[in-house]
């Protein structure tokens, strides 16, 4: 095997943006008060077997109902970095949340890989319940469905890899059948978590996001991501707006949007 094999080059792509102050990011809240922003992400992953996208984001509607803002639509970010969404094969859901799965046309050519869990959980029982269903918008889930019927849904059930260098690990807690991917980098195996770690302060302090199905299995999962990550500058958070504070922009321009991961981050 040549060496370049399964090494990939790693962005994130930053879509939207939502002011909010910090007891709204914890269970049991925090006494700061301070104001902690969420940024919204999706992730591209480039290298010899292909463009990965992770996540699909949401769109300017969803945003104006949900009162986010929207920073760069998705297609804007990834034509940046050289992605004609027309063209992307593969694309990874981490979940079936409303700021993960929406854009339900963008990847017309894609195949979508998701967790079985995913899909069981978003249609069961416990969305009888409104309180579960709150990050869940039954649009998206149906687009789902219906590309599962279309024959567009890879399934997978846990620990899977899906091209050398790339693996799906499914950590659940936050959504029942969440799961983050693992890339090999020239700096190492970088773990873009999604939403197994919102921000950095939530798996560094043990913490945990209010959306959740299950609070052990995301204590738990911390401690997944963490194995899987070469050291914890590896491991990505799925809406921590440090992220393009630390990294350095993909080219001129794309400065705090689109910025590279598999180049070590500023400490
Ligand atoms: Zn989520
Ligand atoms: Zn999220």
């Amino acid at each position: 095997m040549t060496e370049a094999n399964d090494l990939h080059e790693v962005f994130a792509v930053r879509y939207a943006h939502h002011d909010r102050q910090s007891p709204e990011n914890f269970l049991f809240g925090d006494p700061h008060d301070i104001l902690q922003p969420l940024a919204y992400f999706v992730w591209v992953i480039k290298g010899p077997h292909g463009t990965f996208v992770v996540d699909t984001g949401f769109d300017e509607a969803m945003a104006k109902k949900r009162g986010r803002t929207i920073v760069k639509p998705i297609a804007d970010g990834l034509k940046s970095i050289g992605v004609a969404p027309d063209a992307v094969e593969d694309v990874i859901v981490t979940h079936l949340h409303y700021d993960h799965c929406g854009n339900h046309d963008a990847f017309p050519n894609a195949r979508f890989h998701l967790q079985d869990t995913e899909i069981a959980y978003a249609t069961s029982r416990y969305m009888c319940h409104e309180t579960m269903r709150i990050p869940f918008e039954v649009d998206d889930v149906v687009a789902m469905v219906k590309k599962v019927f279309a024959g567009r849904v890879v399934f997978h059930d846990g620990t899977e890899e899906i091209a050398p260098g790339i693996t799906l690990h499914k950590i659940g807690g936050h959504s029942k059948g969440l799961q983050c991917v693992r890339v090999k980098t020239k700096r190492g195996h970088v773990v873009l978590a999604s939403d197994a770690t919102h921000l950095y302060g939530h798996i560094n302090a043990g913490r945990v996001f209010p959306v959740t199905f299950c609070v052990g299995d995301v204590l738990e999962g911390y401690a997944t991501i963490r194995k899987l990550a070469d050291s914890l500058d590896h491991i990505v958070p799925g809406h921590d707006p440090a992220v393009v504070e630390k990294y350095p922009a993909a080219a001129p321009g794309l400065e705090k949007l689109v910025v590279r991961l598999d180049v070590p981050p500023r400490s």
